[in-house]
């Protein structure tokens, strides 16, 4: 039966076969709470979680569900990893990318792709980074009773946190990506970057694994957010970097030009 787990987040626990409410339910609502105070989100729409039926985890939008006014978020879990630990933490790592995802989604967005979907898939995989290093500091301060159960194993929770890097060493096409970084040269040869598939994967976690510290550093680099979220879908990273520079506030604008001279250096 649908439940209101947090806020504004429905799912019927039961839909969820390899992963119970007690671990799914307190690391949701931990994810929520955290993207929400980064992000400073301005509205809040229903979200509904389903399992994935075809092994892909996705955030998409539904028009009106159920004759509601509005807009329903769906967000599909593909959780499947046969040893239970993983698969706990493969919550964290896909719904902190997912709800991201329903965080930046740009209003009038169908469902192709658009020009900056690396730039969205590189917040997201950034997201299960910070929201896996800020539940590590969470459980050793031992502040979120719900999660007490996780506190012996807070230290696997590197696994998220390393995990773009890792991509960026295992794989050619993002080792490449993440050197251009490191030497300063940025992203630009790279540009446009492909759309959808695998390549776009690799590309945006070797971003993520050069960019993730400027928001570990800074948590209000989130911020951000909602501006991404202002741009028409069809913008480029040009109009991109120039609306979030307008748009920045004391508290992120030096981390903001730090990102920028990471991907865009002059
Ligand atoms: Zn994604």
């Amino acid at each position: 039966m649908l439940q209101n787990i947090y806020r504004n987040i429905i799912t019927d626990p039961d839909l969820f076969q390899n992963i119970t409410p007690e671990i799914f339910i307190p690391l949701t609502r931990f994810i929520t709470k955290n993207i929400d105070e980064k992000t400073c989100i301005p509205d809040v729409e229903q979200i509904v979680i389903i399992p994935s039926k075809n092994a892909v985890s996705r955030c998409h939008w539904l028009p009106g569900l159920n004759g509601c006014n509005g807009r329903y978020y769906v967000i599909e879990m593909s959780i499947d990893h046969p040893d239970a630990h993983t698969r706990t933490l493969q919550w964290i790592q896909v719904f902190a990318h997912e709800y991201m995802h329903h965080a930046i989604d740009r209003k009038e967005k169908n469902s192709d792709p658009h020009p900056l979907v690396w730039f969205d898939e590189t917040l997201c995989n950034i997201s299960s980074v910070c929201v896996a290093n800020d539940l590590f500091y969470d459980l050793f301060f031992s502040k979120t009773s719900e999660l007490h159960w996780m506190r012996d194993n807070k230290n696997s929770l590197a696994r998220i946190t390393q995990f773009p890097s890792q991509i960026a060493r295992d794989s050619p096409v993002a080792n490449l990506v993440a050197k251009s970084l490191q030497c300063g040269r940025g992203i630009r040869e790279f540009l446009p970057f492909p759309e959808e598939g695998l390549n776009l994967a690799l590309c945006s976690f070797a971003i993520a694994s050069c960019a993730q510290n400027l928001f570990l550093k800074n948590p209000n680099l989130w911020k951000i957010v909602p501006h991404v979220n202002e741009i028409p879908i069809d913008a480029d990273i040009h109009s991109l970097f120039h609306h979030l520079k307008e748009t920045a506030d004391p508290s992120y604008k030096d981390s903001l030009e730090e990102l920028i001279n990471l991907l865009l250096p002059y």
